[in-house]
């Protein structure tokens, strides 16, 4: 991947990272427990084909996406993994039997939308709609069926149960990864069971319970019921990890760029826009680095809230982060020169910090690489 890193950014995804995070998952589910894992938007930035095919090669058991054409794109692809969508829009519904894209079933109206758009389709012979899942608020208060639309949705349940092909019911934890929420997360994981109880004996059979994501496999592991929903630690981010603790995990994604010039300023020099980057009293070196906003480098990383690791070390970002290039100071880093490849995330410097260090989270970092940034597959 370097000799390709002749001049600009790649993002490197490294795949046997990613298959190391997803065997150290498999090892904490109980037998027979299924393995739904997360390629949404764009398998969390780092190529959604690539991990999806190494994802089926691997027996994963579901893929999931959050919208029908993210769906669709992997079986362009070849994908034949069953692939549940989070967030199916009402016209989709025949996009999701073309594709055979499981929606997330999480209303009244759309319960009974896709029970119409059922008996539509088998009167027109073209054959049954996939099966889907349904989606219960316990807590998130984001999508679901609350436990108030419970008694609708079994009269509606009992009174179609032949006709509606219910694969799953699932919840989703909003605090799973924070300890001073467990009280919070068990009353969301006996309201779902409660629930999901109701569910079971109004059809008439048992299906698909899953409620967890990453950090729920880690902390909740009494909680994986039937299938676990892995998310952005087999991307290589240990959601839910005391910080003292080392990660069992590796960083898949590491992304690169090139230094493309490098200037010694002389005392009282600004750099950049709007001279944010303030005149100092000394000499310095400052490098030029071909990645800006535009490839998703966060433009609060601005005047030394980011940097970036150079021959080992750490140089911080000077002034404004431009669109397509940033300035980082090199003073301490006398060997940098232009060609030299800089790592801005990843391997030896830590998504979770960086992320920390602007208010946000790893998966805004991950899934904001643009599409400009070229994906290598390592
Ligand atoms: N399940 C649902 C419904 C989600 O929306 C997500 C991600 O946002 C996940 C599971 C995976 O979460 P994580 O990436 O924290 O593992």
């Amino acid at each position: 991947a370097l000799q390709q890193l002749q001049h600009g950014t790649v993002l490197e995804v490294n795949l046997d990272a990613l298959t190391h995070n997803l065997q150290h998952y498999r090892r904490q589910l109980r037998p027979g427990t299924k393995l739904m894992v997360m390629v949404k938007a764009f398998a969390y930035g780092s190529g959604s084909y690539e991990v999806a095919s190494l994802l089926e090669f691997q027996k994963a058991d579901y893929l999931a996406v959050a919208y029908p054409d993210e769906g669709q794109q992997l079986r362009d692809n070849g994908i034949s993994l069953p692939i549940m969508v989070l967030n199916p829009g009402p016209d989709s519904f025949g996009q999701l039997r073309r594709y055979r894209l499981e929606p997330e079933i999480y209303s009244l109206e759309r319960l009974r939308d896709y029970l119409a758009a059922t008996q539509e389709a088998t009167a027109d012979g073209e054959g049954p709609l996939p099966p889907l899942h349904l989606k219960l608020d316990t807590g998130m208060r984001r999508l679901g069926f609350a436990e108030d639309d419970l008694p609708g949705l079994l009269a509606l349940l009992r009174a179609h149960r032949n006709r509606l092909p219910v694969a799953g019911i699932m919840t989703h934890l909003a605090a799973a990864d924070d300890p001073a929420h467990d009280e919070f997360t068990r009353e969301q994981l006996s309201t779902f069971r409660r629930m999901a109880a109701a569910i079971e004996e109004a059809l008439g059979h048992s299906v698909l319970k899953h409620a967890l994501n990453s950090a729920g496999i880690r902390r909740f592991p009494e909680a994986q019921f039937d299938m676990v929903r892995l998310g952005v630690g087999l991307y290589g981010v240990e959601a839910g990890r005391d910080d003292a603790q080392p990660s069992d995990l590796l960083p898949v994604s590491t992304l690169r760029t090139t230094v493309s010039q490098v200037k010694t300023l002389p005392p009282g020099a600004t750099v950049g826009y709007g001279r944010r980057g303030a005149a100092t009293a000394h000499e310095r070196r400052v490098a030029t680095l071909a990645i800006g906003y535009a490839d998703g480098y966060d433009r609060r990383f601005g005047n030394g809230a980011g940097l970036v690791l150079l021959h080992g070390h750490r140089a911080p970002v000077v002034g404004s982060v431009c669109m397509d290039m940033l300035m980082v100071d090199v003073t301490d880093i006398p060997e940098a020169q232009p060609g030299d490849v800089a790592v801005v995330f990843g391997a030896g410097l830590d998504i979770s910090e960086l992320a920390a260090r602007i208010g946000t989270i790893p998966y805004e970092l991950l899934t904001n690489v643009s599409e400009r940034v070229k994906r290598v597959f390592v």
